[in-house]
């Protein structure tokens, strides 16, 4: 019997988009400036076409202006990198965002460390992810702060709580774990060298799975009540031999244990993109003095 609440991350987000879109007119009505997102896409990568057009449609719905580069795969770093000094100059451009992955002839990491910090929404910057280690006020990467919203969601506050992370990417796990930590729980960064995962995990209040493995947590890893937020997004066939969407955790055996658990999809997937434009309305609000 399904014990643990499901979390509305599609709901939730709807609800922090309204907030942004309130928050986009506000700043127009004061300063008369509206937040602008740029969002570049080198290549064709079916699902970064996706994401991008999703991207641009948020930006758009909460009155922003969003602002698209589609580069060819061939785009050289050179003129990728000057792409990225112009959109650094350009008053109109709050936020800038360069979809990941890059083709091979270019660096990311040179890319991203060439984002002016104050328009780097995604959070990957060196400078914000230093600020977030530090404590220091900073933009804070879009999916672990969306699993951070769907957390609080449940207990607004999380101090104390065992937190386990299974994942330590720099998109995901370590900053999440950055964040808890801020959060006041005692965090554990577990990873594919981790020894007795389950045991890990079972000793946790709060789970996050970025481990991108489908449906490995099991319902025998979650501690009775824990709240789990499931990162993983991973297609595979089903018994009908038609695709679908799963997350990493075992989600109808996790829902008879856990007290609280985010459904795939719909759960932390709308979360990212909503937090990114929050991440856009911030940076306009600093860029215009006008506080967060
Ligand atoms: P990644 O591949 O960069 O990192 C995966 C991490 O999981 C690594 O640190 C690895 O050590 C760990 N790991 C792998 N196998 C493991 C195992 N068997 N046991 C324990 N740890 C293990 O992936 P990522 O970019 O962090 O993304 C993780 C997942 O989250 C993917 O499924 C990805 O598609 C998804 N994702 C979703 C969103 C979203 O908006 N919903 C955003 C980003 C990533």
């Amino acid at each position: 019997m399904q014990k643990a609440a499901i979390i509305d991350g599609k709901a939730i987000a709807a609800g922090l988009r309204r907030e942004v879109a309130a928050g986009v007119e506000r700043l127009k009505a004061a300063r008369g400036v509206a937040p602008g997102l740029a969002v570049v896409l080198v290549g064709e990568d079916p699902a970064s076409q996706v994401y991008v057009r999703t991207k641009a449609q948020a930006t758009r719905e909460a009155g922003m202006l969003s602002f698209e580069h589609r580069l060819p795969a061939s785009t050289g770093e050179a003129e990728l990198l000057a792409l990225i000094g112009r959109l650094n100059a350009s008053a109109e451009v709050h936020g800038i965002l360069v979809q990941l992955p890059l083709p091979k002839q270019i660096d990311a990491t040179r890319v991203i460390e060439a984002i002016d910090p104050a328009k780097d929404v995604d959070g990957f910057h060196p400078v914000n992810v230093g600020r977030l280690a530090t404590g220091a006020r900073g933009i804070a990467p879009c999916t672990p702060a969306g699993c951070l919203v769907l957390a609080k969601s449940v207990r607004p506050s999380l101090e104390g709580m065992e937190a386990v992370v299974i994942g330590r990417s720099n998109i995901v796990g370590k900053p999440m774990a950055q964040l808890l930590l801020a959060e006041s729980c005692t965090v554990t960064v577990a990873h594919s060298k981790t020894r007795d995962l389950p045991a890990v995990v079972r000793r946790a209040d709060l789970v996050v799975a970025a481990a991108g493995r489908a449906e490995m947590v099991k319902a025998t890893w979650i501690k009775p009540g824990a709240i789990v937020i499931d990162v993983g997004i991973q297609r595979v066939a089903g018994p009908d031999g038609r695709s679908r969407l799963v997350g990493d955790v075992a989600f109808a055996e996790v829902a008879e244990v856990a007290g609280a658990l985010t459904p795939v999809p719909g759960g932390v997937g709308p979360m990212t993109v909503a937090c990114l434009i929050r991440n856009t309305l911030a940076a306009a609000q600093s860029a215009a003095g006008a506080g967060a």
